[in-house]
């Protein structure tokens, strides 16, 4: 099996891992990875629980489809990412519902949303800049992501969800996950008062583990 077709067959395996556990209701949330000579996404209007390996869109760097089904209309959130982060290997946008609860709130800080309340947020998503809203399918939210994507490896967009990025399609998964485990703890503590982890805890995780929080 070629390293594309592990890829295809990794992306199919997650979007019905993500679908099962309800972090991609409908037709929402897509998966992307790159390649040598282009990179996958998962197609418009697909569910990611039933994704076809073989008929996932593949594009090129400028966000033309090379081959296979015709790409989420996402795309270009994906592709602001990678132009940024050259090191990134994947993707993965989801409309999870204590994500995108979060991101409705009124009053979040645009430069770091979600506080840091544990260590696994700390060193698996970092530090969370809120973006602005844009109507779906607006590119001015491609420019607002570029502006940050340089730095963060994570975004929110407001009134929206989380787009994610990692080394590669696990970490990505793994990320988008716990960004929506600590939304839900965000939520469940909203109004409370919250002790956040320090700026020396965050610098020994960042010591420790070669997290950023920059
Ligand atoms: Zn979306």
């Amino acid at each position: 099996m070629t390293k594309e077709q592990k890829l295809r067959e990794r992306i199919a395996e997650i979007g019905q891992s993500l679908y099962r556990r309800g972090l991609s209701p409908g037709s929402s949330g897509n998966i992307s990875a790159r390649l040598e000579d282009g990179w996958l996404l998962t197609p418009t209007n697909s569910c990611l629980g039933e994704l076809d390996p073989a008929s996932l869109s593949k594009l090129d760097w400028n966000g033309n489809l090379l081959a296979g089904s015709k790409p989420s209309k996402e795309y270009f959130l994906h592709l602001a990412m990678y132009q940024k982060r050259p090191a990134s290997g994947a993707i993965v946008h989801l409309h999870s519902s204590f994500a995108a609860a979060v991101s409705c709130l009124d009053g979040l800080d645009p430069t770091s949303c979600m506080p840091p309340i544990t260590p696994y947020f700390v060193m698996r998503v970092g530090k969370l800049p809120l973006i602005p809203y844009f109507r779906p399918g607006d590119k001015a939210l491609a420019d607002e992501i570029a502006k940050h994507a340089g730095k963060h490896a994570a975004v929110l967009l407001a009134n929206h969800g989380p787009v994610v990025s990692g080394n590669d399609l696990d970490s990505a998964m793994y990320a988008v996950e716990e960004l929506e485990e600590t939304s839900k703890l965000m939520l469940l503590l909203h109004g409370q008062k919250i002790r956040t982890l320090s700026k020396s805890q965050i610098q020994e995780l960042c010591e420790a583990f070669g997290a950023s929080w920059g």
